[in-house]
This record gives structure tokens, sequence and C-alpha cells, in this order.
């Protein structure tokens, strides 16, 4: 490697290649250093291999964060529109699924191909399998490198490759979920050597585990999907929900993940939008002779209405005629089924989860330039910064976003 490069950036991620095309195509040296074999790991994987690469709504509300308007800056400057467009003129074929999420049509990798591209266009050297060992801030007096221009050097990189100088080093080593893809608390360890503080982190876009009688009537249902509104912490989202071997999973669940907290309770209606109080007097009315569980089945999934009539207390409820329904009876099996209260024992946690909420505190990072507002030359972005987004495409569009506006400035 040569010694000196204007830009380091550690991590060949979604804001890693970002910034370091976007940097490289403003004229500046940029090394991009990974210590995993394969760049752009996660791109590989995102949005079960077609990558929902941005979302045609972008809302600061759809992003958690300490400081909710560190990420309006960025947002503005670099959005969604920027980014379709980047990839309109690569004639990426995408389709908008759901909610405004856009998706390959064909695979993740011509996402990942596109900001390679882009890279190359910029001249980026990008060094896979290198570790980053140590990491120290240059004073004028300790810059021992030979190389002539190296009076700009800010940071030296003790890497795999041999020791390596830049002005600008730039960290985008991403979240801790799913360790088999390369993440690390790399960056994080970082931000703390410079004294910067890490907000706490957790598992998020996460399913849920749940533990003792729960958990066999999950099993029981186990594969059975339906739409919900589920709520935790005054946020709600209406969207699928998915019973599993362990617990719940589907868009309604890994988005609430972000709010939950251990030990609270999450609330789900399994019939959103419609009212079961309405429709069991409606049903009285016309006199259906059919038992309880017969004509919920006409609204909810066979195996859960069978569940759920078998819970303690809806047992007598479920065997009456539907004539001898009390108007008190027909309010409890309307909550059982609009309100149910939900504590889940846990999360999958960082094997499953596909961000990290918290992070870098945004504190201490300029919301213009992503440099560290204390230490001159250092520069954090993506994931490894405290703003996590929400299902969507959101998460990419953050990286898209951070990455950009801190090439502008590196
Ligand atoms: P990353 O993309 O994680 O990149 C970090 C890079 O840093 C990696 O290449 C890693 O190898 C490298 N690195 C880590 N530690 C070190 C170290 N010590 N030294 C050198 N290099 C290091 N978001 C969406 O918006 N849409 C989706 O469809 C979507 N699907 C997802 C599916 C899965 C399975 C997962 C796990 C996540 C998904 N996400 C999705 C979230 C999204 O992938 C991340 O938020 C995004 O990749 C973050 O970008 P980043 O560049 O900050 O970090």
């Amino acid at each position: 490697l040569p010694e000196f490069f204007d830009v380091i950036v550690i991590g060949a991620g979604a804001a890693g290649l970002m910034c370091a095309a976007t940097a490289g195509q403003r004229g500046r040296r940029v090394l991009v250093l990974d210590h995993a074999n394969k760049v752009g790991k996660k791109i590989l994987m995102s949005g079960g291999g077609r990558c929902n690469f941005t979302n045609l709504k972008v809302e600061p509300t759809h992003y958690l964060s300490a400081n909710h308007h560190f990420c309006i800056s960025a947002l503005r400057r670099y959005t969604s529109a920027d980014f379709i467009e980047l990839v309109d003129r690569y004639a990426l074929e995408y389709h908008e699924k759901t909610l405004g999420q856009l998706f390959c049509n064909h695979r993740a990798k011509d996402v990942l191909n596109i900001l390679l591209a882009e890279c190359e266009l910029g001249g980026v050297q990008i060094e896979t399998r290198c570790v980053v060992h140590q990491v120290s801030a240059l004073s004028e007096q300790s810059a021992d490198c030979q190389s002539a221009d190296c009076s700009s050097a800010r940071y030296r990189l003790h890497t795999a490759r041999g020791v390596v100088y830049c002005e600008s080093l730039v960290v985008a080593t991403g979240g801790l979920s799913i360790p088999t893809l390369g993440s690390s608390g790399f960056g994080y360890d970082l931000a703390r050597q410079f004294g910067l503080a890490v907000t706490d982190l957790q598992a998020a876009l996460v399913p849920f585990v749940l533990n003792g009688e729960w958990l066999a009537r999950v099993q029981a249902l186990a594969g059975v999907a339906l739409p919900v509104e589920v709520s935790c912490q005054k946020q709600s989202f209406r969207e699928a929900l998915l019973f599993t071997h362990k617990g719940l999973s589907g868009p309604a669940i890994l988005q609430i993940s972000s709010y939950w907290k251990p030990g609270e309770k999450v609330t789900i209606d399994l019939l959103p939008g419609e009212s079961l109080v309405e429709q069991l007097q409606a049903w009285q009315k016309e006199g259906r002779k059919a038992e309880l569980k017969t004509l919920l089945a006409q609204r909810l999934p066979k195996r859960l209405v069978q569940v759920w009539l078998d819970l303690p207390g809806l047992q007598t409820l479920a065997s009456k005629p539907l004539a001898e329904l009390s108007k008190v009876d027909i309010q409890i099996l309307a909550d059982a089924f609009h309100a149910w209260p939900c504590w889940p024992a846990g999360t999958e946690g960082y094997k499953t989860a596909e961000v990290t909420l918290g992070g870098v505190s945004t504190d201490a990072i300029s919301s213009k330039t992503f440099e560290a507002k204390t230490q001159p030359g250092l520069f954090f972005i993506g994931e490894v910064l405290d703003v996590t987004g929400w299902l969507g495409g959101y998460n990419f569009q953050w990286a898209w976003a951070s990455g950009w506006c801190a090439g502008q400035y590196v």
C-alpha cells in the first residue's frame, strides 16, 4: 500500500462505499479497508436478496435517535430521489413492493455493483481481508510518515497490510447485527478511544421470543401470518405478523422491536380496523346458528381462532351458543382479539437482528459534515451512529445520505 491517502474509510458497506465514491469523485485519494473477505455483505443479504434500497417517502420520523433532529439535514441534502437518480443512471430495474419500499427486480448485487462502479470512477482503492490493529491521531511532532504529501496526515493506522496515514479517517463499520456478515464493535471502540460517547446498544428490527405457556401456543401456530396492529410506547405499526417456533416475527414485530425494552408489554390487535363487538352483535341479529369458532374463522386464520378460544377465560364463552352471549361476554371476546397483551421474554438478539439500535452519540458529531466535534478529521457515518431507521429501506437511505454528506467534506 502507498503510505498516505487523503481519506481512509474503515468499512466497505453501504455508507463506506457511498462516502468513498463521493470523495473519490471530488479528486480525493481514497482507500477503503474491510476486514471481511468480501465487500457489501449486508447489501447482498438485504431485502431477502433483492435489497430494499430506499423508500419513496423518507421522513425524520422514520428514524430513532436520542437526538431526533440530527438526521434531518443529511436526509434533506441526499434524498431517496437522489439515490433513485443514481440507480436510474445504471438502468437498475426495480419495483415498489409496499409502503413506498423500492426493491431490485433481480438481485441485490446490482446495487453493490453500482456502488463499486462509482468507486471506480473516483479511483477508490479497496482492500478486503485487511484488519486494522490500531488507530492513532498524530500530533505534528509525531508525524513519522516519510511520504512527501504526508504533511497533512492526521491519523496513522496499523493494518494487516502495514502502516498507512491519512488526513481524514471515516468510520463506517456498521452495527453489531449478524456477526457472520462481518459486523464488529470496532467503530464503537474507536469512538470511545477518542473520548466520544456511545449510547446503549440493543438488537432491533428483530423477532421476539416467548416463553412459558405462550411458547407452546405460538409453536402450535408456527407459520400462521396475518395483518395486525401492534403497539408499544405510544408507537404502533399496522403490518403483517408471523408466528414462529420461538415466538413472533413479521414486519409488524420487527418494527415494534425497535421501540420495545425488556420487561415491557406489546399490545396486538389481531383484527385491526374491524370491530368484533359490532360483528358479533350483527351475527346475533342475523340469528346465526353456527359455532363461534366457525364464524370467527371467516375473519381470522382457523388455527389462531382455535388457540385463542382455548385461552383460560374464553373456553366457557366459546362453548356458548351465539345468541346467549351477553354484552359483557362479547366485550371479553373482543378484547382478547383486539388487545392481546403480549410480554416478550426477549428478542432473538444480534444473530438475526437487521440493525443495532443506538450507537456513537450524535451529540459529538456534526450533522453537516459528520466529523467528530472534538476530533478533527475523524468522521462517523451509517449505522455505527445513533440513528436507526424503520424497516422499509430507511436504513440504507441513512447509509447513502450520511455517506454522501461526509463524502463532501472528507
Ligand atoms: P454495513 O453495511 O454493515 O457495513 C459495515 C462494513 O464494515 C462491513 O463491510 C464490515 O465487514 C466492515 N467492518 C466491520 N468491522 C470492521 C473492522 N473492525 N475492520 C474493518 N472493517 C470492518 N436495510 C434497508 O434499508 N433495506 C433492507 O432491505 C435491509 N435488509 C437487511 C437485511 C439483513 C439480513 C440485515 C442484517 C440488514 C438489513 N438492512 C436493510 C440494514 C442495512 O443492511 C444496514 O443498516 C446498512 O448496511 C448499514 O450500512 P453501514 O455501511 O453503516 O454498515
